[in-house]
């Protein structure tokens, strides 16, 4: 069950967080969550402050990309929670607090208000970037939850396979709903380097993603390829390899985009 026990008053939170992005995919399983753990290790690599809120009430994952899945987090005062700081990292999931079946039956309202509260209620102290992982899709729960955050603007994650882009498009078009800028396209498993010969193959489809970026002038932020490590990682619940450093560099140049 979700307890809601108090409301800050939502500015008091806010103030002390300078960017809030969401991080966006009309699909699921397209990399949303691996992007969103990247992005924030690459915006701290480059000397800011960052937490990451996992807003994904249909599979918190953030906590095991993390590597702190079995932790909590504690209060001192029963009305806000700390983050668990993960490398220096602020890392607060709705996994944390309520069980995934549960969450998945929640209709819009309910889900938003458990963002709004994860989001006014976590000491995040000073931050200079909260990268949301939200729900994967373009329904009345993530319009619902995208109206609650005052959020600086969106990324949106995409594979180049057809299917994922027309969604990606949809997530687009939710977000010119609202007037939340989308700052760009990240196109994840992009294509596949061959570890022998060194090829590239697009073994999902080429120009998709841009294309879709130019249609609607926003910026193809990285083309991230598909990466076995990334993968590994993820399946052994270790902490995400962010010293990859051929992938990691991807990630960079999104971060240098965003802080820009
Ligand atoms: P989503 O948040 O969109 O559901 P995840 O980030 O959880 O997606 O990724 C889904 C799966 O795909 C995970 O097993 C993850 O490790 C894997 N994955 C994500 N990006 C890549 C990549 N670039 N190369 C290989 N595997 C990837």
């Amino acid at each position: 069950d979700v307890t809601i026990t108090c409301s800050l008053p939502k500015q008091y939170q806010y103030k002390k967080i300078k960017h809030i992005v969401l991080v966006a995919s009309g699909k699921g399983g397209v990399g949303k969550s691996t992007t969103a753990v990247h992005i924030a290790r690459a915006l701290q690599a480059q000397g800011a402050q960052v937490g990451v809120l996992d807003a994904d009430i249909y599979g918190p994952s953030i906590p095991s990309l993390f590597s702190v899945a079995d932790e909590k987090p504690t209060t001192q005062d029963n009305k806000t929670l700390n983050p668990i700081i993960k490398d220096g990292i602020k890392v607060q999931s709705i996994g944390f607090l309520v069980s995934p079946e549960d969450a998945t039956v929640w209709r819009g309202p309910m889900a938003s208000q458990a963002l709004s509260q994860l989001l006014n209620e976590t000491q995040w102290g000073e931050i200079d970037y909260l990268i949301v992982d939200m729900p994967p899709g373009t329904g009345d729960i993530q319009l619902t939850m995208t109206q609650k955050v005052p959020a600086s603007g969106a990324l949106i994650v995409t594979t180049p396979q057809d299917l994922a882009l027309l969604d990606a498009q949809k997530g687009i078009a939710m977000f010119n709903k609202v007037n939340l800028p989308v700052l760009g396209i990240v196109e994840n498993m992009s294509h596949f380097i061959c570890t022998h010969c060194g090829e590239k193959s697009h073994v999902f489809g080429k120009h998709g993603a841009e294309q879709l970026a130019q249609r609607h002038g926003v910026p193809l932020l990285a083309e991230i390829p598909l990466n076995v490590e990334i993968r590994e990682a993820s399946e052994h619940k270790q902490a995400m390899l962010a010293h990859d450093a051929g992938i990691f560099e991807h990630y960079i140049a999104c971060a240098q985009i965003l802080s820009s």
